[in-house]
């Protein structure tokens, strides 16, 4: 279990799993999908303490559910 982190500005909890992350079953991926994608972001050198893509700027794990969003890493998708 990734333990609770929060946000340095306003106090809300940035470490957010798949139930925490409000999509529909039309904007979500599937779940071996969203899985597959964030374990390739906990391997990656431009995830940011363990929740934010470098690139993106986002939570991983909110980039990683949704169909409309792509990996940003520079030269090629990771995913
Ligand atoms: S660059 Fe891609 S793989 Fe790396 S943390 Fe960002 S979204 Fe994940």
């Amino acid at each position: 279990m990734i333990p609770a982190r929060q946000c340095k500005s306003c106090g809300t909890n940035v470490k957010l799993d798949k139930d925490q992350v409000a999509f529909n079953q039309v904007q979500s991926v599937a779940d071996w999908l969203y899985e597959k994608r964030v374990s390739i972001c906990k391997a990656c050198p431009s995830l940011l303490y363990g929740t934010t893509c470098q690139h993106a700027g986002d939570i991983v794990t909110y980039r990683a559910l949704s169909k409309e969003k792509g990996c940003p890493y520079p030269g090629h998708a990771k995913w």
